[in-house]
């Protein structure tokens, strides 16, 4: 375990990425943003999947993506988000500890926005076409 979260870049976070602290989790600035304001939400725990912390630190998890929504809808006043994660490397996960993405979205990001996370399956997502 320990040499997991030595390894770990959300482990070893420097201080300058972390944007809002709780006793059980932390939000941090993605690294590599998809969109300004780009920002993780993340358990102390060191744990790959969501279902392996207890329902409190769930529920921990869940009130600080509320925090860091609000924070961002004040910063930044963008027109909507995703909101969700990548659970497994089928599904796209890269980094194995638990993070909840929140992904500003703003008018004209990209061209036509329509199905949101549905893009990660292209070939499927347009289901209106
Ligand atoms: P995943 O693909 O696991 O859902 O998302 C991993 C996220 O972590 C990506 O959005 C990526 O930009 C971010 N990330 C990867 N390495 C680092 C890092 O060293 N520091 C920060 N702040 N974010 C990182
Ligand atoms: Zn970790």
């Amino acid at each position: 375990m320990e040499s997991q979260t030595n390894k770990c870049p959300f482990c070893t976070i420097e201080d300058g990425f972390v944007v809002l602290m709780t006793e059980t989790a932390f939000a941090i600035k993605d690294g590599y943003p998809v969109s300004k304001g780009h920002t993780l939400v993340v358990p102390r725990k060191h744990v790959a999947n969501l279902f392996e912390l207890a329902r409190h630190e769930q529920l921990a998890l869940w009130d600080l993506v509320e925090r860091v929504r609000e924070r961002l809808v004040e910063e930044h006043q963008p027109d909507g988000f995703n909101i969700g994660l990548n659970d497994g490397l089928a599904a796209g996960q890269t980094v194995p500890h638990v993070h909840v993405h929140v992904i500003p979205r703003y008018n004209g990001d990209v061209p036509d926005p329509r199905g949101g996370i549905r893009w990660v399956v292209p070939a499927k997502a347009p289901y209106w076409e």
